[in-house]
C-alpha cells in the first residue's frame, strides 16, 4: 500500500501575499491526533515533493486544513500557492508529532504559545472539546509581524464562540492573545517579552506561568522555541515527548537551511 493518499483541493483562501491555507477531502482511513503533522505536497514531474504540515482541521471533520506560508523560491510552496479547487494534493498516511495534549501531565491552564504558521497544529487543538475536559482555561497566543497575518483571527474571536457544539466551552475557556511586532495593535510584542515583563499573564488576568499548575506547547521558528525553552526550563518546567509526559512540549514551525 502506498505511503501516501491522493486528494482533491476543495477550497483555498489567500491571506496576505505570504500566507494562505486550503482544504483538500480526507480518506476516510486517516487517523490522527489533534496537533499532529504529516507530510503533503505535490507531483512534481511524476514524482511526490513533500513538506511536513501541521493538520489545522480537527481530527473528527472529514476534510483536513492546512496553513500554509509562500516561500517564493521555496520548491513544494513557490508551487502550492497557486493550487486551486479540484487539484490533487500528495497527504502521508502517518501522521505523528509531539504537540499532543496526552504528552502533557495534568494541569490547570493550557498555554498554547505560536508565531507564524505555528498556529495551525493549534487551530486543531482548540477544535478539539477534549481539551476543554483536560484544562480549565486555554490560552492561545499567536505572533506576528503585521495584523493582516493573524490568520483564523475571526474564527476564534466570533466563529468558534458561537459554534453550535463548541461555542460555550469555547466562550468560556478559550483566551486568544494575539500579538503583533511591527505594527500598532491592541497587543504587541514578541511572546518571550510578553511572558518574562509579565505583561501577558497579567492582561489575561492569570497567574505567572508555573510548572504547578501551567502546561505549555510551543509551535514557532527553531529561533523561538529556542528562547522559549530557556524560559520555561529557568522557571523550573520539564520538556515532555512522545513517550515521557511534561510540563512543556515543542514542535518546529519549520526548519532553518
Ligand atoms: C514539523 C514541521 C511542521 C511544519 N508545518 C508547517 C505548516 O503547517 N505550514 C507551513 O507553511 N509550513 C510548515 N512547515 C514548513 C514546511 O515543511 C516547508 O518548509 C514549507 O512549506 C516551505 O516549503 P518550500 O519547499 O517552499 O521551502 P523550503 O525549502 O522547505 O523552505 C525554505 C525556507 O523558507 C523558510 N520557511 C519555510 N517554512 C516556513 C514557514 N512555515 N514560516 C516561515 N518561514 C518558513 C525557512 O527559512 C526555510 O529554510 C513545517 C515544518 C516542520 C519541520
Amino acid at each position: 500500500m502506498s505511503a501516501f493518499n491522493e486528494e482533491r483541493v476543495l477550497s483555498v483562501h489567500h491571506w496576505t501575499d505570504r500566507l494562505f491555507s486550503f482544504t483538500t477531502t480526507r480518506d476516510a482511513a486517516l487517523r490522527f491526533s489533534n496537533g499532529h503533522f504529516t507530510m503533503i505536497g505535490l507531483r512534481v514531474d511524476g514524482k511526490p515533493l513533500l513538506r511536513a504540515y501541521s493538520i489545522a482541521s480537527a481530527n473528527y471533520e472529514d476534510h483536513l486544513e492546512f496553513l500554509s506560508i509562500k516561500v517564493d523560491d521555496g520548491p513544494l510552496t513557490s508551487r502550492l500557492q497557486h493550487i486551486r479547487v479540484g487539484d490533487s494534493i500528495v497527504v502521508g498516511r502517518k501522521p505523528t508529532g509531539t504537540l499532543v495534549v496526552d504528552y502533557l501531565l495534568p494541569g490547570r491552564r493550557l498555554y498554547m504559545l505560536a508565531t507564524g504558521t505555528g498556529l495551525a497544529p493549534f487551530m486543531s487543538i482548540v477544535r478539539d472539546p477534549a481539551t476543554y475536559e483536560k484544562f480549565e482555561h486555554i490560552v492561545l497566543v499567536h505572533g506576528v509581524r503585521k495584523v493582516d497575518e493573524l490568520a483564523y483571527h475571526d474564527l476564534l474571536v466570533e466563529h468558534l464562540p458561537s459554534h453550535e457544539f463548541l461555542g460555550d466551552i469555547v466562550s468560556s475557556q478559550l483566551h486568544y492573545y494575539p500579538t503583533v511586532t511591527r505594527e500598532e495593535y491592541r497587543h504587541m510584542g514578541r511572546i518571550t517579552d510578553l511572558i518574562e515583563s509579565g505583561k501577558l499573564c497579567s492582561d489575561l488576568c492569570m497567574p505567572g506561568l508555573d510548572p504547578a499548575e501551567d502546561r505549555v506547547m510551543i509551535c514557532g521558528s527553531p529561533a523561538m522555541l529556542r528562547d522559549l525553552k530557556h524560559l520555561l526550563e529557568r522557571r523550573g518546567f520539564a520538556e515532555g515527548n512522545t513517550s515521557v509526559p511534561g510540563d512543556y512540549v515543542i514542535e518546529r514551525a519549520f526548519a532553518d537551511q
